[in-house]
């Protein structure tokens, strides 16, 4: 797998840190060069909850699709 390298100063450690963006209440966590604190990435906490909500959503909708299905077959 190739090495993750900060774009500015080339260093290859990173590290994690809770920032709050100016406006926002809710906390980010940012991915960042432990060298020169350059931002490489972030990650919103509230997606997890987000993406189960999505997957409940999903499944009854399939529940639904699968009733449908059913009842055109008899
Ligand atoms: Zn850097």
């Amino acid at each position: 797998m190739a090495v993750s390298t900060c774009f500015k100063c080339t260093g290859h450690s990173f590290e994690l840190t809770l920032f709050t963006p100016i406006g926002e209440s809710k906390k980010l966590t940012l991915v960042q060069c432990s060298q020169c604190g350059t931002p490489v990435g972030v990650m919103d906490p509230a997606t997890g909850p987000q993406i189960e909500a999505l997957k409940n959503q999903i499944a009854a909708i399939d529940e639904r699709l699968n009733r449908i299905a059913k009842a055109l077959t008899e």
